[in-house]
Parts: C-alpha cells; structure tokens; sequence
C-alpha cells in the first residue's frame, strides 16, 4: 500500500463522494499563504491532524463537506484555516457585510472559535465578531457595525438579529455549522434554518458532527450541495 494508504488506515479515516483528493500529510504539503504557517509553526504545530489532513485539500476546492470526528481532533482550525484562504481569494469589504459565518450551539464554544480565529488570522489580517445570546445586544450590534470578514454565531441570537435586518448576509459564501448535532439537540433547528434561507445558495457549506443520527443526516441532506463526507474514527 501507498503511504497515503497507510495513513488513512492508521488514523482511521475515511473520505466518500466524488474524487477526494489526497490528504495533507504535512503543513507544507497544503500551500497555505506564508503568513498562515507562520501562525501555525508559532503555535508549535508539528503535523495536521487527520481531519484537518483530509478536509483541508477537499475545502480548498470549494467543495461542501460533512465530517463527523470526535472533539479534540481539531476541528476548528480545520475549517477556519480554510476560511482564511476564502477569504484572500474573495477580497471582499467587511464593510459590507461578513463573508465567512459559522454556526455553534453556545457562548462559550462560539467566543473559542473567535479567539482561534483572531490568533491564528492575525498576520492574515483577519476580523472575526461573535454574537451570542444572555447578554446585551446593544455591544455586539456595535462590533457587527464595524464590519467583520468572520462571525461567528449561536443560532438564537444570531436570528434575532437577522430579524432586526442587522445583519447583511449578501456577501456570505462559506458557511460553517459545527458541533450540528449539538444545535439539534438544543433545538435550534429552526433558527438554523431560517438563518440559512438568508444566505445566497451560491455558497459553501462545511458541517461538523460528533455523531451521525437521522436528524442530522436529514439536515445535512437539505443544505448541503454533493458533499463529500469524512469520518475519522469509530462514530456512531
Ligand atoms: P475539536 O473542535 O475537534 O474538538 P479543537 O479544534 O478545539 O478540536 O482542537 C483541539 C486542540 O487541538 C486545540 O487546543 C487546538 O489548538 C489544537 N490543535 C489544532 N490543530 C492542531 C495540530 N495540527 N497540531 C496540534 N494541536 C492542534
Ligand atoms: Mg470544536
């Protein structure tokens, strides 16, 4: 076997739906601007993960992409980082709105991804804003003014501001739901769903899941485009 045979085997990871190109094994094997791997190289990194491995080449493709991992396997810098290279490809003014939006079930979970976002975007010049509910609007509408490339969004708050029409979802063309079977859970499907009727189809679609119940096969079905799905590990 290749050894990129043996590496998918050893990590356990399996990637289905069209031609899935092969995985990254190594940061220098992805061709991410010099600027992104400085960041990662600061943090000390030493390889992918596996998901990152395998999701990152299929992102960059623009493709959508289910991927259900385990937490811990570094799920956020596997969509993040690719949300980085959208973003220099797109040029977009935040101004005008935010380009990249990623769904999470909670504050906490959501303010994570922000500060991941604004460290390892640093040198990309990345701006990243949060909205969340149990706190004042009156902040994060304010952020959310001053434009942001990045925001990041609890499904509930977020619609209440899509509601108040302060929100412009025009030039939104990547769309991150992760932990999916966590906002289910928490009954947000509704909010997601409005939320995604908002946001132009052209766009693209990464979900991620710790599990794979009929709830979230169905969602996934209804808002995403061909994609390819990646399971690492044993998950049910
Ligand atoms: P998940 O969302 O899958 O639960 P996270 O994205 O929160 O996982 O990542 C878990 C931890 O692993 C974080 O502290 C993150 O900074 C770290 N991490 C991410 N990518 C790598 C990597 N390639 N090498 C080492 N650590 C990493
Ligand atoms: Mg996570």
């Amino acid at each position: 076997p290749s050894s990129v045979e043996v590496y998918l085997q050893k990590h356990e990871v399996t990637a289905t739906g069209g031609d899935v190109p092969a995985p990254f094994m190594t940061f220098e094997d992805t061709g991410f601007p010099p600027e992104i791997l400085r960041e990662i190289h600061v943090a000390g990194f030493t390889s992918p993960t596996p998901i990152q491995a395998q999701t990152w080449p299929i992102a960059l493709q623009n493709r959508d992409i289910v991927a259900i991992a385990k937490t811990g396997s570094g799920k956020t810098l596997g969509y993040l980082i690719p949300a980085f290279v959208h973003l220099k490809r797109r040029r977009n003014n935040p101004q005008n709105g935010p380009t990249v939006l990623v769904l999470a079930p909670t504050r906490e979970l959501a303010t994570q991804i922000q500060d991941e976002a604004l460290k390892f975007g640093r040198a990309s010049r990345v701006s990243c804003t949060c909205l969340y509910g149990g706190a004042p609007k009156v902040h994060q509408l304010k952020e959310l003014e001053r434009g942001a490339d990045i925001v990041v969004a609890t499904p509930g708050r977020l619609n209440d501001i899509l509601e108040m029409k302060r929100i412009d979802f025009r030039q939104v063309s990547l769309l991150v739901l992760d932990e999916a079977d966590r906002m289910l859970d928490m009954g947000f499907e509704p909010q997601i769903r409005k939320i995604v009727n908002e946001i132009p189809p052209q766009r693209q679609t990464l979900m991620y899941t710790a599990t794979w119940p009929k709830e979230v096969r169905k969602i996934a079905g209804d808002l995403l485009r061909n994609p390819v799905q990646v399971n690492i590990g044993n998950v049910d």
